[in-house]
């Protein structure tokens, strides 16, 4: 059965490319077995001859100056379709299978030829190891034994070859795995370090809000008691002192509501916020809440509420709370004429404050910017405010566990609602 109808042609070309020999420079290894063949053997020519798909390549050739012949004049193709023997032609010219063969009528006048075939490990035959004699002859079996003992030797070259070539491609990997870990390890570091910069300068930030907010405390509380003392001391005071006493002890209110929330959002800025949630009656929490407004707050008006629901418990932060909902009333009150509506509703999951206005409404368009900070819907901007107080109240919603919405319509009021989770009732 003809050798490549025996393991397959296609797979004994791959395992030929696998050794990555073809078309390499010579080296001296190889020549010295080549030189070594010709000298046993005496014959004038010994290649080591390695059958590509279309030619024989010669990785050595003593004798020889050409370094490949076309596959179908190779008598090296013939000779490794027995991969178990050395093919030995005593006398090529009357050899029918080599008539007309180029290599043998011209030259290099090929007349003797034996050559063993290289088989590797998975038993390809990649090619052969052979001599060439200008004329008829025949080798002793101890020339045989040593050109196959010789031929073998080659096959631990070509193996040699390709794990020197493996291993410097694993070195290569190695070493841009390494180059790769180096960059990578420079760029953690360099992150970390960044991240140390930002953490002191957020720290540097904390502090000097904290250390503003309490300087400025310092002089506004102050001037609210010079204010106060102005009060106690004119009996009677001239109308315009007392329209003049009025402005000043809003802005004085105006200003310490605004250091109050720079230095909440500093709180929350470095992470720093308290919370302490305890179980509360949500009811009783609003009345109180509801009953600090003082009347020129209310200016006249009235804050109605009412409750549904089964009343339960809530874990409650009420100082963080008591912020959000004073915040949605203080709104509704600025933003509204009319009276605002707290409502409250137990639902069996959770618990909803609703606060509605009849006031002046929201655009569409600004509803989703609404509890970002600094955020001031465009139809209000006539109004004093300083877009802090929704964006302070969601953090401390979602403190809670809880959300809040709002559903506004431009020009007719405002419901916004905080919905928070209550604590689910313990079997027992
Ligand atoms: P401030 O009222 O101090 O500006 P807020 O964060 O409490 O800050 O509110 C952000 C913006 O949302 C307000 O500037 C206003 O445009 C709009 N807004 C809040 N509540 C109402 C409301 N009840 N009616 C209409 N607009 C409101």
């Amino acid at each position: 059965m003809p050798y490549s109808a025996q393991i397959g042609e296609v797979d004994r070309i791959r395992a030929l490319a696998s050794y990555n020999i073809l078309d390499t420079l010579p080296e001296e290894e190889y020549d010295a077995i080549t030189q070594l063949a010709a000298l046993i053997c005496q014959m004038p020519i010994s290649l080591i001859s390695l059958i590509d798909e279309h030619r024989q390549w010669f990785k050595s050739a003593h004798g020889l100056t050409v370094r490949q012949t076309p596959r179908e004049y190779a008598l090296c193709a013939h000779a490794i379709q027995t991969p178990d023997e050395i093919m030995e032609v005593h006398d090529a010219r009357t050899d029918e299978r080599f008539i007309g063969n180029p290599l043998i009528t011209g030259d290099p006048n090929v007349v003797f030829y034996a050559g063993t075939p290289l088989v590797d490990a998975n038993g390809y035959a990649l090619g052969t190891l052979c001599v060439i004699d200008h004329k008829p002859s025949q080798l002793t079996a101890q020339q045989k034994q040593l050109l196959k003992a010789l031929g073998r030797q080659v096959v631990v070259q070509l193996e040699l070859h390709r794990s020197q070539a493996l291993l410097q491609g694993a070195n290569e990997q190695l070493l841009m795995l390494n180059q790769e870990l180096q960059v990578r390890g420079q760029f953690e570091q360099r992150l970390q370090h960044r991240l140390v910069q930002e953490k002191e300068l957020s720290e540097q930030k904390t502090r000097f809000v904290a250390m503003v907010s309490h300087e400025f405390r310092t002089p506004l509380t102050s001037i609210q008691l010079s204010v106060d003392l102005v009060r106690l001391h004119l009996t009677d005071p001239p109308q315009p002192i007392t329209k003049h006493l009025a402005v000043i002890e809003e802005q004085v209110g105006k200003f310490t509501d605004l250091l109050s929330d720079v230095l909440i959002l500093g709180q929350i800025d470095a992470g720093k916020l308290l919370f302490n949630p305890l179980p509360c009656d949500a009811g009783v929490f609003v009345e109180e809440l509801i009953g600090t407004f003082t009347a020129a707050q209310l200016g006249g008006r009235t804050i109605l509420t009412s409750v549904e629901g089964m009343i339960q418990l809530v874990p409650l932060d009420k100082k963080l709370l008591s912020y959000a909902l004073i915040n949605l009333v203080s709104n509704a009150l600025k933003y509204s004429a009319g009276d605002p509506v707290v409502h409250l509703s137990y639902e069996p999951d959770g618990i909803t404050f609703a606060v509605t206005d009849t006031g002046i409404g929201i655009p569409a368009a600004d509803i989703p910017h609404l509890f970002t900070s600094f955020f001031r819907a465009t139809n209000a901007l006539t109004i004093a405010g300083t877009g802090l107080g929704l964006f302070i109240a969601r953090q401390f919603v979602e403190l809670h566990g809880g959300h809040i919405d709002v559903t506004s319509q431009h020009n007719q009021g405002s419901t916004f609602r905080i919905v928070l989770p209550t604590v689910p009732a313990q079997a027992d």
